[in-house]
This record gives C-alpha cells, sequence and structure tokens, in this order.
C-alpha cells in the first residue's frame, strides 16, 4: 500500500509503527484523534503545561488552572454545536476534567514545594525541534520539555524530559528509545554535546492515598552506540513507508490494544463493518477542529 506521509518521524510515530500499522496509520498518518477524553491521559498534558510555566519562570498553577478552564470552555462549544450524539459522547468529559483539576493541582502544588532548589541553569522550554536522519532527506521531529545546563553535573547539558506516571518501571528507562532521540535532536539547539536526559516523574496520586514516592527523577546517559542504534531504526521505518508495499493491517495483542484510542472502529474493521462512518463520527483530524 502506497502511503502519503509527512517527510518526518517522532519517537511516537516510531513506537506506533512498531506496536500495530493500523494503529500508526489511523493516528499518524490519517492523523485521527479521538474527542472522548480521558482525565488519565488529560492530567498529563495539564501538568506539562504547569511544569513548562514554571520553568519559563511564570505561575505554574495560573497556567495550569487557566489550561483547565480553556478545556472546559472548548467541550461546551463542541457540545453546543455538535448536536445530540456528540453532546451525549462528550457529557463525562466535563465530569473528566474536574477530576484533572483536582488532581493536577495537587500533584503541582507538591512539585513546587518539593524541588525548591535545583541546579539547572534553564536553555530552552517546551521546544519542537527537528534534526535530519542521516542517509535520507527526512528528519526526526521532537517536542523536548525543556533543556537544562546542570551545574551539580560539572555544567553538562540534558534534557529535562517530565512524566507523569501511574507505576513507576525503571528498568525501562535506560531502553526507552524516546530519549536517545531527544538527546540526539537537542544537539541542534546548542553548540555542544547533550550527555543524556533527566526524567522528571511525577506521581499521578493524591499524597494521602499513597505511601509510594511522589517524585522520581533519574539521570540517563546517552552514548553513541545507542543513538546509532536508533538512526537505523529509524532509516528501516522510513525505507518501509517510502516501499510503495507497505502491508496496514491491525495487529492485535492485548498489551497494545488496552490503551489504544481506535478500539471501536478496528473492531468494525476485522468484522468488516463500516468504521469509517464511526471516524467521520466519533474522531477529529488534527489541526482541523482547532482541538
Ligand atoms: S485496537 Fe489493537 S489491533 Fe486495533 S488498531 Fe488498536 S492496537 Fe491495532
Amino acid at each position: 500500500m502506497s502511503i502519503q506521509v509527512v517527510p518526518w518521524l517522532s519517537p511516537s510515530s516510531l513506537t506506533a509503527f512498531s506496536d500495530c500499522k493500523q494503529q500508526w496509520k489511523w493516528g499518524y498518518a490519517d492523523g485521527y484523534r479521538s474527542m472522548g477524553r480521558s482525565s488519565v491521559f488529560d492530567v498529563g498534558s495539564g501538568v506539562h503545561i504547569g511544569l513548562a510555566a514554571s520553568y519559563r519562570g511564570e505561575d505554574g498553577l495560573v497556567a495550569f488552572e487557566a489550561w483547565v478552564d480553556a478545556e472546559v470552555a472548548k467541550t461546551e462549544r463542541f457540545m453546543e454545536a455538535g448536536g445530540d450524539d456528540i453532546a451525549r459522547a462528550l457529557e463525562s468529559d466535563l465530569e473528566s476534567l474536574e477530576e484533572t483539576r483536582a488532581l493536577g493541582s495537587v500533584m503541582l502544588e507538591q512539585y513546587f514545594s518539593w524541588f525548591v532548589a535545583e541546579s539547572f541553569e534553564v536553555l530552552a522550554v517546551e521546544r519542537r525541534l527537528e534534526r535530519t536522519i542521516p542517509g535520507t532527506d527526512w528528519t526526526l521531529a521532537c517536542i523536548i520539555d525543556a533543556v537544562v545546563r546542570d551545574h551539580s553535573r560539572s555544567g553538562r547539558i540534558y534534557v529535562l524530559e517530565h512524566k507523569t506516571f501511574s507505576r513507576f518501571e525503571e528498568w525501562y528507562l535506560y531502553k526507552d528509545q524516546q530519549f536517545v532521540a531527544e538527546a540526539w535532536v537537542a544537539e541542534t539547539l546548542v553548540d555542544e554535546r547533550v550527555a543524556g536526559v533527566i526524567y522528571n516523574g511525577l506521581r499521578k496520586a493524591f499524597p494521602e492515598r499513597t505511601k509510594k514516592d511522589l517524585f522520581e527523577r533519574r539521570y540517563i546517559d546517552v552514548n553513541r552506540a545507542q543513538i546509532n542504534a536508533l538512526l537505523r531504526r529509524l532509516r528501516g521505518m522510513q525505507k518501509q513507508l517510502t516501499s510503495g508495499s507497505l502491508a496496514i493491517y491491525p495487529e492485535p495483542s492485548l498489551a497494545k490494544c488496552r490503551y489504544c484510542q481506535f478500539k471501536e472502529p478496528c473492531d468494525l474493521l476485522l468484522r468488516g463493518d463500516d468504521y469509517q462512518e464511526y471516524l467521520d463520527l466519533m474522531f477529529t483530524k488534527r489541526g482541523d477542529d482547532g482541538r
């Protein structure tokens, strides 16, 4: 199958492509996004907004609240304009956003009181960066949360990567090629080597409801061999996408399907039913709705 694709890759598209080609096609080649909202994912988005504001020297809590307010207003507009089916589908979103407001503001308050004295010099915040993949005319694009010079580490430069998590799986941090990609792409921003990534984890939990640590911070150094392994994988994906003979089909597995936003249209496709009608009704295409 020949697919019209933009000539850039990202760490998340790389993962989706490896996980399931159908999920990748709908999510990245076609750009579909579910209109349904999950507070689990929204807490992460909102907390990122608050942290970005804070590392810019602004009030992170104010930025977070403003983001929730804007999302509430946007959802209400959608419900008014979308007719009965859309309104019903989005009913639970307003409730979900209030859950997000409660949890996200507590997470940020705890974070701001916890990490009061950091050894960071902030060089950049929330930047989309691209770097040409050697041997191709495609680029690797990453959205970087922040780039910092860490004076507690001889002034070396790191990407600061915020993550919200429910379960902390430290072993995977050192395999995750998202971090390799970010460190490599961030070198376009600074005129020196980027040493790696600081994983800056915030647990998605109210403090009174957990006995576990609320924050996990780890330094993940990135070396040349890891970068070369990533570049080989990127070139392999680019080659498949431009081959003109890419096979696209659902590749079900419990672990991947559990978190997939395309479960319902995928069921319809597998049963030979009209999945396109469902996509048109329940999904938007990135960029065409302002969301
Ligand atoms: S539900 Fe599973 S098989 Fe279907 S698109 Fe998603 S990941 Fe692929």
